[in-house]
């Protein structure tokens, strides 16, 4: 294990775990999911919170829907965020850009301008891995941590003051 305490900590506030950083949970996540159509069902709540936990890795401008998206899935839950993300992707191919549609999401809070949060209460490094794996106690379990992450990631950006 590398002793440098720069290298141990996220620049999202967490301590690394066994696999390194969160970056290296979400490069692990991105990797088996896409040979798992099960666990590929919680992918947009992975992106949107790995982003919103690390905004200086993403594109300021989809951050507000990211935020909108996450409230969204643990408001009315997964099924209704893959079914507004089906939507985009019609409204997209309709010839409407490459901007969201936003009318799904209009009755979320607003990105905080504030941001980011130093601290999450859940994050990508604390994820449980087991034999490689973060689903080896079961896709259930797995939605459940990502779940815990989002509510995290919304917890403490509406806790910013603006
Ligand atoms: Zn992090």
């Amino acid at each position: 294990m590398a002793d440098s305490p720069l290298l141990s900590q996220c620049d999202c506030g967490a301590v690394a775990g066994p696999l390194g950083v969160c970056v290296d949970y979400y490069h692990a996540i991105l990797a088996e999911e896409q040979a798992d159509p099960r666990m590929y069902r919680w992918h947009a709540p992975v992106v949107c919170a790995y982003l919103l936990q690390h905004p200086s890795r993403a594109h300021e401008k989809y951050l507000d829907g990211q935020f909108r998206q996450l409230q969204l899935y643990l408001d009315k839950g997964l099924d209704a965020l893959l079914s507004v993300a089906a939507h985009q992707v019609a409204w997209n191919k309709r010839g409407a850009g490459s901007s969201y549609d936003m009318a799904p999401l209009a009755a979320y809070a607003p990105l905080p301008s504030g941001g980011p949060p130093r601290h999450f209460r859940a994050t990508f490094s604390g994820l449980p891995v087991r034999d490689g794996s973060f689903v080896a106690d079961g896709h259930p379990a797995y939605g459940h941590h990502i779940e815990a992450i989002a509510e995290a990631t919304v917890e403490s950006w509406r806790a910013v003051r603006t």
